[in-house]
């Protein structure tokens, strides 16, 4: 194992962050995995998990067993990790501009699609070399102006090439569920099967470039740009949803790692036969059919129902009980589905979103990743 140091760009006179950076296997040799933790800061089940992969790919790669190479991310955001306001810690937004520190990161998906144009062949592995030697070229070409650029680049440097990235997350009240692109849909089954996942969200573009997104995407659309020419998808990426916020807890750290790593076997990484894959428990569902329960006035949020639950089309999710009033205001699911995700404050103002269910009755469009 080898363990890189990478200093971020300075804004401030005095004041340095840097990123660690773990290296598991032998590097440029086998498929190449990228696994990061926490991106937003406040995340901290993720990097719970990611200290068990530590353990794990440490010994994994001192007995020999690792075919491929791993890069590991223990803590993907030192700027949100220092961000605490009024004793809260506030790792999602950025508090200079309130950016969400998992959005526009570079998309250098147009510049490598213009990039391989002409020199595409008819050998997938050929072209899939010219497209990670272009997304590299992309990469390293982009600019820095403050330290939240380059983090976002240096992870993006760190992703770029690999095979399966997986960026560790998790909501604020919620059970486990994982993000990705549709074409990739069977690899998300695959790894929501393992990790025992409640919900799988697809999407060929949700949205301001998530991470993941920012990885996976660029294949994408080589492919539909270059419908003449063999491009694979060659890079997996997900989201990786680790249940709430509060739910830091040494055996659900251990599960998750253990499923990680067999999700790194299967894809070549780690050596060994895989083991059957786990009866899935859920079926992957459109991002654009999940369901924002938004709260329509303010007052005291009480849940009907928990993470995890099934809901029916109809049922109530949620009351808001107005202070001034004393009425209750129920908030029913429109689609049926699993209420994958809720709030962590029980006081609503208006518009807010409390909770998320994984349906398939809506077609939302836009933006799909917020409310
Ligand atoms: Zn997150």
């Amino acid at each position: 194992m080898n363990t890189e140091t990478i200093e971020l760009a300075s804004a401030t006179p005095g004041l340095r962050h840097s990123l660690r950076v773990l290296r598991y296997g032998q590097r440029g040799c086998g498929p190449k995995a990228m696994i990061q933790a926490a991106l937003h800061a406040d995340e901290v089940p993720a990097m719970l998990v990611a200290q068990a992969l530590r353990e794990r790919l440490g010994a994994l790669d001192t007995a020999g067993q690792l075919l491929g190479e791993v890069v590991l991310v223990p803590y993907a955001n030192p700027l949100g990790l220092a961000q605490q306001l009024l004793g809260q810690h506030q790792g999602r937004f950025d508090l200079r501009d309130g950016v969400n520190f998992n959005r526009h990161v570079p998309d250098v998906s147009a510049t490598v699609a213009a990039a391989v144009q002409g020199r595409l062949g008819n050998d997938a592995a050929a072209n899939v070399a010219l497209v990670r030697e272009e997304l590299r070229r992309a990469v390293g070409a982009l600019s820095v102006r403050h330290p939240v650029d380059d983090l976002k680049i240096q992870l993006l440097r760190l992703a770029i090439d690999a095979d399966t990235v997986l960026d560790l997350h998790c909501d604020a009240d919620a059970t486990l569920h994982l993000y990705g692109l549709t074409p990739q849909a069977d690899l998300c089954a695959e790894l929501g099967a393992l990790l025992g996942v409640e919900a799988i969200l697809l999407a060929t573009e949700s949205g301001d470039s998530p991470f993941d997104e920012a990885c996976s995407r660029p294949w994408f659309v080589v492919q539909q740009a270059h419908p003449g020419h063999p491009v694979p998808l060659a890079c997996f990426a997900t989201t990786v949803e680790l249940r709430g916020e509060a739910d830091t807890r040494h055996e659900f750290a251990q599960h998750d790692a253990d499923a990680l790593i067999e999700f790194l076997r299967r894809r070549g990484v780690v050596a060994g036969t895989p083991a059957p894959l786990p009866a899935a428990r859920c079926a992957p569902t459109p991002l654009a059919g999940s369901e924002p329960v938004v709260a329509q006035r303010s007052g005291v949020v009480v849940f009907h129902l928990a993470p995890g639950a099934q809901v029916a089309a109809g049922e109530v999710v949620a009351d808001v009980v107005d202070v001034d009033s004393g009425e209750v205001h129920p908030l029913r699911a429109v689609s049926a589905g699993v209420l994958y995700a809720r709030c962590a404050t029980r006081w609503a103002t208006p518009g807010m979103r409390l909770a998320k269910i994984a349906g398939t009755a809506l077609a939302r469009t836009g933006k799909l990743l917020g409310p």
